[in-house]
């Protein structure tokens, strides 16, 4: 295949084969947050502040296609809906950044309160919420606070260890052997919305 720059060059039998590796790593991310949350006694249920109104920012080509693949086992008319409801999101927030505004905006994937992809959402919806650490090569470890709900039901407790190093770890060096196999070279940054827009 020639040196690749663009999302759109996929040939789901070569990825096929990563795509266990990557329900390993999701697998570990659920444990270690459910360990964590189970600790603290903490929940996300009656949230008022839902962080699927944040607009998290997708970074790997992996994940990419796993949501792809996710989105195309949902029947036609709900696939339909759904990107509607994407491109809605992207044009608003497109005005929005126009006019220098800053909104939050429901992730389509949430349909009646759930998230209708949840075996396939991305690494952050599974870890966001919960104070954790990060510890990079010859560097201090950094904290990262929890979000607000977890502030204003358990802030008051004692921080329990949730590393999320050796999962980003993991994902990173399992995206390096995806891009290697198909020698492709570009960023990505994308919202849930840009993803179910995009046409790869
Ligand atoms: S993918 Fe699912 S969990 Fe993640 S923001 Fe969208 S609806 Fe929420």
């Amino acid at each position: 295949m020639s040196h690749s720059s663009k999302i759109d060059v996929i040939e789901p039998p070569v990825l096929a084969a990563f795509i266990p590796q990557l329900k390993r790593i999701y697998a570990a991310m659920d444990d270690a947050y459910n360990r964590a949350a189970a600790h603290y006694g903490f929940s996300c249920d009656g949230c008022r502040d839902n962080c699927c109104r944040t607009r998290f920012y997708h970074h790997t080509l992996i994940e990419y296609i796993y949501l792809k693949e996710g989105l195309m086992t949902l029947d036609v008319e709900m696939q339909d809906r759904v990107k509607l409801r994407a491109t809605d999101i992207v044009h608003t927030i497109e005005k929005a950044r126009d006019n220098r505004g800053a909104i939050r905006l429901m992730c389509p994937l949430n349909v009646d309160t759930r998230c209708i992809l949840y075996t396939y959402r991305p690494m952050i919806c599974r870890l966001h919420g919960i104070p954790h650490e990060l510890k990079k090569p010859g560097q201090p470890g950094i904290k990262g606070p929890g979000c607000g709900t977890f502030d204003s039901r358990c802030g008051q407790q004692p921080y329990i260890s949730f590393d999320r190093t050796p999962v980003y770890r993991d994902m990173a060096t399992l995206e390096q052997d995806v891009r290697r196999s198909m020698d492709f070279t570009a960023k990505i940054k994308m919202s849930v919305a840009q993803m179910i827009r995009s046409d790869a």
